[in-house]
């Protein structure tokens, strides 16, 4: 492999193994990750030329693909005004405009947003909200959360809480983290008895519970599992019967990837408190939001401690408000439903062939995502170099290989992505 201009490519990776850790990395690392020099519409550009399709969106948020004109215009507009202030006293047009953007598209009811720094920190501050709404009415038993199991919001500190807690990614926690409520991850269909056993086990809860928090509609890092947005409308009635607020993570499921603008939208139901993230920027940069109801900033307000004492360095950062109101805008402005439909048919076409593969257990789609499931672990490294092969970038883990593309994947790409995808649920 060539060299980059500057570093070669063989100490550029000795000294990332020896020096930089990567998500769920060990140090020092023991893979060579593949070198990225740039990125443009939705193909990734390795150092020394070739180029890969990406089938992720980096983790669900290059939406519109990379180096995308209107949005590195947003950005370059933005920093030759300010590409940052501090947001304690100050205010500035690209924060106000993208939560009056987030208010307007949002479920109806969701008013007031605390622009965070990561979908984790929104988590934080959803979680926080809830808590001290309770506390702020002196109902102050009511501090937990209940959750799915399999499900995902983050590695920070009560995000971790309401993860998965069998087999998960935070199961060296489990035993100091915040002590949550757990209930059986959502069957795909609408079961009567399931649903039964939500409402029980809210009711069984609601003394001690402030929220109930999931991910409406597809459980992402925690297994990709799809359910019926039927009970969404269940959590909300118990939670309304209950006292306990309830709160969506759409930082993986907003902006439209599911085939809704938002997954709540499927079953029509506002949450209390909604956390976005990823996609919000388009994937430029690190941004998400919490938006709450009045109910529960007005009940914050009544406290004995009337504000939200949460408030990041980095808070309504400019640069990425700016390119997250341009990326909306591009969201908007176009039919990003067709687009969204348009991948959600290629890929049920190109993965229906990986349901005659051995060691295959299921194949879903929803909007545009793509899962492959298997009966058994992945071999992460042979599946990743399957699909490389094929020239798509995918990160298969557990028992997964999966894609979620740019909505501007073309249809050919959209099939090549197919055919890696099976390729890696083949080979790994
Ligand atoms: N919630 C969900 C549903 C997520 O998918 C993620 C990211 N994978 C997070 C929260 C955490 O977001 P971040 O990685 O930006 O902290």
């Amino acid at each position: 492999m060539p060299d980059l201009p500057g570093l070669p490519v063989p100490e550029l990776l000795a000294l990332d193994r020896r020096h930089v850790w990567h998500p769920y990395g060990p140090m020092p690392g023991r893979v060579d990750p593949l070198v990225v020099e740039s990125a443009s519409g939705v193909r990734l550009r390795l150092a020394g030329g070739p180029e890969l399709v990406d089938g992720m969106s980096s983790w669900w948020s290059a939406i519109h693909g990379y180096n995308h004109p209107v949005l590195n215009e947003a950005a370059r507009e933005q920093l030759g005004r300010m590409s940052h202030v501090m947001f304690g006293g100050l205010t500035h047009e690209p924060a106000v405009r993208l939560a009056k953007l987030l208010v307007d598209m949002s479920p109806d009811g969701l008013e007031h947003v605390f622009l965070a720094d990561s979908g984790s920190v929104s988590v934080e501050v959803a979680v926080k909200m809830c808590l001290q709404y309770w506390r702020s009415l002196g109902r102050t038993r009511k501090q937990r959360l209940l959750t799915w199991r399999g499900g995902y919001h983050g590695d920070t500190w009560q995000p971790m809480s309401v993860c998965d807690p069998e087999g998960g990614m935070h199961e060296l926690w489990s035993g100091v983290l915040p002590r949550q409520v757990f209930v059986d991850a959502p069957p795909a269909e609408y079961e009567e008895s399931y649903a039964h056993q939500l409402r029980a086990a809210i009711e069984r809860h609601a003394d001690e519970l402030a929220a109930v928090i999931v991910e409406p509609v597809v459980q992402g890092a925690g297994g990709m599992r799809f359910h019926s947005p039927a009970y969404l409308r269940v959590l909300r009635e118990a939670c309304d019967a209950h006292d306990v607020l309830l709160v969506f993570d759409e930082i993986a499921t907003g902006f439209g990837r599911t085939g809704a603008l938002f997954a709540a939208g499927h079953a029509a139901v506002t949450p209390d408190v909604m956390c976005v993230g990823k996609a919000l920027t388009g994937g430029y940069m690190t941004m998400a939001a919490t938006l709450c109801t009045p109910r529960v900033a007005d009940g914050i307000s009544r406290g004995e401690v009337p504000v939200l004492a949460h408030g990041p360095t980095f808070m309504g950062n400019p640069l990425a408000a700016s390119v997250a109101c341009a990326s909306i805008d591009l969201l908007l402005g176009q039919d990003w439903l067709a687009e969204v439909k348009r991948i959600e048919a290629g890929l049920r076409e190109g993965l229906a062939p990986a349901r005659d593969l051995p060691g295959v257990r299921d194949v879903r789609v929803l909007g545009a995502i793509g899962v492959v499931q298997l009966d058994h672990d992945v071999d992460m490294r042979a599946a990743t170099e399957a699909a490389v092969r094929e020239g798509v970038w995918l990160r298969p883990f557990r028992d997964l290989v999966y894609t979620m593309p740019p909505y501007v994947t073309g249809d050919e790409d959209v099939a090549r992505i197919a055919r890696a995808v099976c390729a890696a649920a083949r080979e790994g």
